[in-house]
């Protein structure tokens, strides 16, 4: 059931303050500003200025302020856009709101930085703000690639940023890559993934380029990929799995590798984003901010994804939502494995019980049998998860789970 409706939304989505409300753990914060847009980004973004910056950040403060009572944060995640586009004062207004909180007990605060935004004094500041995790939007360093992905910072950029984060204390670096870049070849991937593991970051997370509809890529190279272009995808994702690997690092989710080793308990590696695990983990987290999304109680919603209305309706005091949408347990339970055989751990047949309420693998039997047999996956006396082969198709895996809604 999805609604759109004001006063219908009200009735839907659950109350912040009161009896009942609920106690939410993790904070995505989305920054809308980029200097340029990237001609295969599907994320709601504006151009930069200064002065809609200012007045976003007021809304943004009263937003945050709404949800104060029902969060009691162990991870922040400011994403966008580009959150490093915040001068300190916009980032010194919305800790002040941390601080008024009380939220002492943050974990893990991560900040998305474009290389072409971030200074040494920047680096600092966050720094001590209580900013612990930066995720470097590197995307390639290779000049021609750069080129292609309309990425405004160099390959000198991102040198220089790793090196300025690293000055300014920063102890937990993600590095962003994309692979499967038109006119990429396998040789050129393999050197840029080289020199990206060598700069020594705590954890990389790489992605395979997809055509989003909407997106200037889509017009141009169309929703699919060629057979050819599959494949030297695919190559390119073995490829990034032994690299990582031979330089230590462990693989805990399709697309994302850490420092540290599994323990065999399920535990994740220590440097792994503790806040995206929230996410595949089905946990309830708070979105602000225009086109962010919310999953709180079982009810899934989405603010406004147009900045102008996102702040008419906080100027009027009221709650952005644009829609709310709650799943029945069953159709809950299906996203939720869905997400969670992205990790490497996949489910433990206890944890998915206690998290969603269902039994896995009486629920989805016959789907465990067929990837099973497949040898897509692999299951022991009290866990469930995918085969490196799976990992390949997580996606087309995932979709099996899914239980329509009734
Ligand atoms: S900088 Fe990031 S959010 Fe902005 S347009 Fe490029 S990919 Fe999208």
């Amino acid at each position: 059931m999805t609604v759109t409706d004001c006063r219908a939304l009200e009735g839907l989505v659950p109350a912040e303050a009161g009896a009942g409300s609920p106690t939410v753990h993790h904070l995505y914060v989305h920054i809308p500003f980029c200097l340029r847009k990237c001609p295969y980004c599907a994320f709601y973004s504006v151009p930069f200025s200064g002065e809609l910056v200012d007045r976003y950040v007021e809304m943004l403060v009263k937003e945050m302020e709404m949800v104060v009572p029902a969060l009691a944060p162990k991870t922040v995640y400011f994403g966008g856009g580009t959150p490093s586009l915040l001068s300190e004062k916009h980032f010194e207004k919305l800790a002040a709101v941390f601080q008024r909180a009380g939220w002492t007990d943050i974990g893990e605060w991560t900040v998305e930085a474009n290389p072409a935004t971030l200074t040494l004094d920047k680096a600092r500041f966050l720094r001590q703000l209580g900013v612990n995790r930066v995720s470097l939007g590197v995307q390639s360093l290779d000049e021609t690639v750069l080129n292609r992905l309309g990425r405004v910072h160099t390959r000198a950029d991102a040198l220089r940023s790793f090196d300025i984060l690293r000055a300014a204390g920063f102890t937990n670096i993600n590095i962003d890559l994309m692979f499967a870049v038109p006119g990429q070849t396998l040789s050129a991937w393999e050197k840029v993934l080289e020199e990206a593991l060598a700069l020594g970051s705590e954890h990389l997370s790489a992605y395979e380029l997809n055509y989003e509809q909407d997106t200037p890529f889509f017009e141009e190279f169309g929703a699919g990929k060629s057979e050819s272009e599959e494949d030297l995808g695919c190559e390119m994702y073995e490829l990034l799995l032994g690299a990582t690997a031979a330089r230590g690092f462990v693989q805990y989710e399709v697309s994302n590798f850490a420092r540290d080793t599994l323990d065999g308990t399920g535990a994740p590696p220590a440097f792994a984003c503790r806040h995206n695990i929230s996410y595949w983990r089905g946990r309830w987290y708070y979105g602000l901010g225009p086109s962010a999304a919310s999953y709180v109680m079982g009810v899934r919603y989405a603010n406004f994804d147009d900045l102008g209305r996102y702040c008419r309706v906080l100027a009027n005091g009221h709650r952005p939502i644009a829609t709310a949408e709650r799943l029945s347990p069953l159709a809950r339970a299906g996203e939720t494995a869905a997400f969670g055989l992205r990790m490497s751990v996949g489910w433990s047949f206890e944890e998915f019980r206690r998290v969603t309420g269902f039994e896995l693998r009486d629920e989805w039997a016959d789907e465990i049998a067929d990837f099973v047999e497949g040898g897509y996956a692999e299951m022991t006396s009290s866990r469930f998860k995918l085969t490196p082969k799976g990992m390949l198709f997580a996606d087309l895996v995932g979709e099996q789970f899914l239980r329509p809604e009734y």
